[in-house]
């Protein structure tokens, strides 16, 4: 498999094109990161202002004429005399192509209307969720609804209009696979948390609940990303209200964030880990491909295979704290009283129904997720309305996870995506657990003594192979296409569902 460029004239002119863009976007995102990380308060209108201005500019740099001639050139000359280019070739200008068309398919006055209504019901959507009550958002997600719509039509799609927007999160993926995916998976929880609930076995968890002081934490946590090989002299680690990872146009500047709980140490230590996986995945990309539109990770479903695969199938077993666990009551054995490694680990694998999708466990996360696509769907297609998402939402809460929201904050307002119009991501989250689950069991064939290396603090081990078969490539490969050069088979359910089953069996005593 080929991560080079050829020579083609016309590829070369692209891939200057492409870096042009790119690096126009990287200076968006360091302004964005600094909004979020180290801006003072009082910058908040000029760096709006800024932020316009700038992604206007890579708005036009991106649908140029030019740009638009070369693809056109570019994708004739492919299909005539498809030998003469790599696949790096092939998929720069199926990258840009896509780019390209998402920038020319909507209209000018759309975008504006769009982007225009998306801060008003970011607002609105923040007064609701302060207030706990939607009818402040209600309007406003019906016109998010209708736009979202509109865009559909604009990007076109097959089936269902939902397929329009979640190819712009995970490529190539329609409505119809999500639920053909989603719908078992949905059946399979369900029954795995009745077990669990009607076990003998209680899983303590207050070990995580002790008074664990933020800069110790801070401290842990950067020595954790360092022995999981992230490159601090390509990055930094902050703190911020989200967690988040950004690359700037290069995979020598990938910086992630984490969040900190004075009584939950699992919160800074999991979002660690997580944003470490992605970032690891952005630094490991081909330095061939620095810089252009293949740079970076392929889809959202991709990258949080990375982080889940490393906050799950790494960080909340025992082999990892075995190595880990020494070094997490060294930071803080002068400030805690803590007790054996057994019980925290046990208390990181507890499963138990919860509102907050971004603190659920391994088991109930799919839920959340599940529940937040059937209503999208739903919304899209018209068989409910915006002003029936709370009934619709507590009811499903009811029905899956056997608890109903007492109010609408710890309800349907506690997610931002709705009111930034980014409607079609949340299947990705779930589609990562999958991806990771899939990867895993190929893992585990190709490195038999996975679980003593981790226990002996080698990670590297792990990391390496994912750099080879997935990390370098990029955007080279499509999802599709890269899950069958993986596992070599198409995406598959089975293996998160075995891998929960067999895992939860045994801390539950099923
Ligand atoms: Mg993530």
């Amino acid at each position: 498999m080929s991560k080079t460029f050829s020579q083609n004239k016309k590829i070369q002119d692209l891939i200057e094109k492409s870096k042009i863009n790119v690096y126009l976007n990287g200076v968006l995102g360091l302004l964005e990161w600094d909004q979020e990380v180290m801006m003072p308060n009082k910058a908040t209108i000029a760096r709006s202002k800024q932020i316009a201005l700038l992604s206007e500019i890579a708005h036009k740099d991106l649908i140029s004429s030019e740009n638009g001639s070369l693809l056109s050139y570019l994708e004739q000359d492919i299909q005539a005399n498809e030998n003469e280019f790599t696949d790096a070739d092939k998929a720069l200008v199926r990258e840009f192509r896509r780019h390209y068309d998402r920038a020319t398919k909507l209209p000018v006055e759309f975008v504006k209307e769009e982007s225009e209504h998306n801060s008003r019901a970011l607002e609105s959507w923040r007064k609701a969720r302060e207030k706990s009550d939607f009818s402040i958002f209600s309007d406003d997600l019906k016109k998010t609804i209708d736009l979202a719509r509109r865009k559909a039509e604009y990007f076109g799609y097959e089936e269902s209009p939902y397929d329009a927007l979640l190819d712009l999160f995970e490529p190539g993926l329609t409505a119809s696979q999500v639920s053909s995916i989603f719908n078992p998976l949905k059946d399979f929880t369900i029954d795995l948390l009745g077990k669990i609930q009607g076990s003998d076995v209680e899983l303590d968890d207050s070990i995580l609940h002790r008074n664990f002081p933020t800069n110790f934490q801070m401290a842990f946590s950067k020595e954790l990303a360092e022995g999981l090989n992230y490159d601090f002299d390509a990055g930094r680690l902050d703190k911020s209200t989200h967690p988040f990872t950004t690359e700037f146009s290069t995979i020598n500047d990938v910086r992630i964030t984490t969040r900190f709980n004075e009584f939950e140490i699992n919160t800074s230590i999991m979002g660690t880990i997580h944003e470490t996986g992605h970032a690891l995945y952005e630094q490991g990309v081909s330095p061939e491909l620095d810089s252009t539109h293949l740079g970076t990770g392929v889809s959202l479903g991709i990258h949080e295979s990375q982080s889940r695969m490393w906050e799950n199938f790494v960080g909340r077993t025992p082999e990892f704290w075995a190595y880990w666990y020494p070094r997490f009551v060294t930071h803080f054995e002068d400030v805690v009283n803590l007790s054996e490694e057994e019980f925290f680990v046990k208390a990181l694998n507890r499963v138990k129904p919860s509102f907050i999708r971004v603190e659920a466990d391994e088991v109930t996360y799919n839920l959340h997720i599940i529940i937040r696509f059937e209503i999208e769907k739903a919304l899209l297609e018209g068989s409910i309305e915006a002003s029936d998402v709370p009934n619709v939402w507590n009811s499903k809460y009811d029905e899956y996870l056997g608890i109903t929201p007492t109010n609408d904050s710890e309800g349907c307002l506690q997610d931002i995506h709705w009111s930034m119009g980014g409607l079609g991501y949340f299947p990705t989250y779930t589609i990562g657990n999958l991806y990771a689950a899939q990867f895993m069991q190929v893992i585990k064939k190709d490195i038999p003594d996975l679980n003593l290396q981790i226990s002996s603090g080698n990670t590297k081990i792990l990391l390496d192979w994912l750099r080879k078969k997935i990390h370098v490539y990029g955007a080279i490969y499509t999802p599709a296409k890269l899950c069958e050069m993986v596992s070599g088979e198409p995406l598959n359910p089975e293996y998160l569902q075995t891998y929960l089953k067999t895992k939860f069996a045994a801390l539950y005593q099923l």
